[in-house]
C-alpha cells in the first residue's frame, strides 16, 4: 500500500509540472489547452534560454540548481516546486481519504470499486482548484474552462452518490454525522442545487457589501460550482473558512503596510485551501468546534 502511495505521489509531482506550464503560459485571450499554451519547449522566464532535460526534472532540478537558472543565475519562483509537491500530495491524499476509515464509516457502498471512481473525481477537482489558485495568484483571473470543469465534476459527483450506495442521512457530506444538523438531507439533488445557489449568492452578498472590492464575478461562478460539488452545508463551511484564511493572511500584510485596503488580493487561493480542508477535515473541524463549545 505504501509503495502504491509513493508511486501516486511521484505521478502527481510529474503532473504538477504540467500544471506549472499551464499556469505560466495561460493568458485570457486563448483557450486553456490551446496549442499556444501547450506547444514549444520550456525556457527561463528571465534569460529566455531553452531548458535542458536536467533542468526540467520536477522538484529535484530546483534543489540541485539551488533555486536558480543554470545560465543566468536568476532566482526561480518557489511556486514551481510548491505546485509540484501539492499536486503530488493531492494524488495520494485523496485516495487515502476515501480508502481509509474516515469516509467509509459513514456510508454503505453497493460495490467497493466506487471508491476508485470517487478518488479519480476528487483528484481532478482538487487539481482544478490548485490550477485555479495558481492562475488567480499570477494573473488575477479564474479561467472559465476550469470553473466549467468543476460544474461538470459536481454533476458527476451527484450522479455517483445517487447510484453508488446507501449514505443514510449524510448523503455524501464531508461533515459526516454533523451534516444532519443543517437539514435539507432528504433529497440529494435539492441539497446540491441549494448548495450551488447558496455559494453563488454568498459571493454576491459580499460583492455588494464591499462595493465590489473584496471579491469578483469569477469567484461567484467558482462558488456556484463548488456548491454543486460540495452540497448544502459543506459549501457554507468552505465559504466561511476561505474568509477566515483570507483574513489570517491579509491582516499581517495590512499591519506591515505592504498592502492597503485598496489592494486586491487574489481570493481563489484561499477558496482552494478551504475546499481541501473541508473535503479532508470537514468532519474533524465540526468535532473540534463542538468539543470546544461544550467546554463552556
Ligand atoms: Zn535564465
Amino acid at each position: 500500500m505504501s509503495y502504491a502511495l509513493f508511486l501516486l505521489f511521484v505521478l502527481g509531482v510529474l503532473f504538477g509540472s504540467f500544471l506549472n506550464v499551464l499556469s505560466l503560459r495561460y493568458d485570457e485571450n486563448s483557450w486553456l489547452l490551446s496549442r499556444k499554451t501547450l506547444g514549444g519547449r520550456s525556457h527561463c522566464q528571465h534569460c529566455k534560454k531553452t531548458l535542458g532535460w536536467h533542468e526540467l526534472i520536477p522538484v529535484l532540478s530546483f534543489i540541485f540548481l539551488r533555486g536558480r537558472c543554470a545560465s543566468c543565475k536568476h532566482k526561480l519562483s518557489l511556486e514551481y516546486p510548491a505546485i509540484e509537491i501539492l499536486s503530488g500530495l493531492i494524488f495520494f491524499l485523496v485516495p487515502l481519504y476515501f480508502f481509509s476509515y474516515k469516509y467509509t464509516t459513514h456510508i454503505f457502498l453497493w460495490e467497493s470499486y466506487w471508491l476508485h471512481a470517487f478518488s479519480v473525481l476528487w483528484v481532478f477537482a482538487m487539481l482544478a482548484l490548485l490550477l485555479i489558485a495558481a492562475i488567480d495568484y499570477r494573473k488575477y483571473l479564474i479561467p472559465d474552462e476550469l470553473t466549467g470543469l468543476l460544474w461538470f465534476l459536481g454533476l458527476v459527483w451527484v450522479g455517483m452518490l445517487y447510484y453508488s450506495g446507501d449514505f443514510g442521512e449524510i448523503k455524501g457530506s464531508f461533515l459526516g454525522e454533523y451534516a444532519s444538523l443543517f437539514g435539507v438531507r432528504n433529497n440529494l439533488f435539492i441539497n446540491h442545487m441549494l448548495g450551488s445557489f447558496t455559494g453563488a449568492s454568498g459571493v454576491f452578498l459580499v460583492f455588494f457589501l464591499s462595493h465590489g472590492r473584496a471579491i469578483g464575478f469569477g469567484d461567484a461562478k467558482l462558488f456556484g460550482a463548488l456548491g454543486l460539488l460540495f452540497g448544502w452545508a459543506d459549501v457554507v463551511m468552505v465559504f466561511f473558512l476561505s474568509f477566515v484564511i483570507g483574513s489570517i493572511v491579509s491582516i499581517p500584510l495590512l499591519l506591515k503596510k505592504e498592502k492597503t485596503m485598496k489592494d486586491f488580493l487574489p481570493f481563489a487561493p484561499f477558496i482552494s485551501i478551504a475546499s481541501f480542508l473541508v473535503f479532508y477535515f470537514g468532519n474533524d473541524i465540526m468535532r473540534l468546534y463542538f468539543s470546544l463549545f461544550s467546554l463552556y
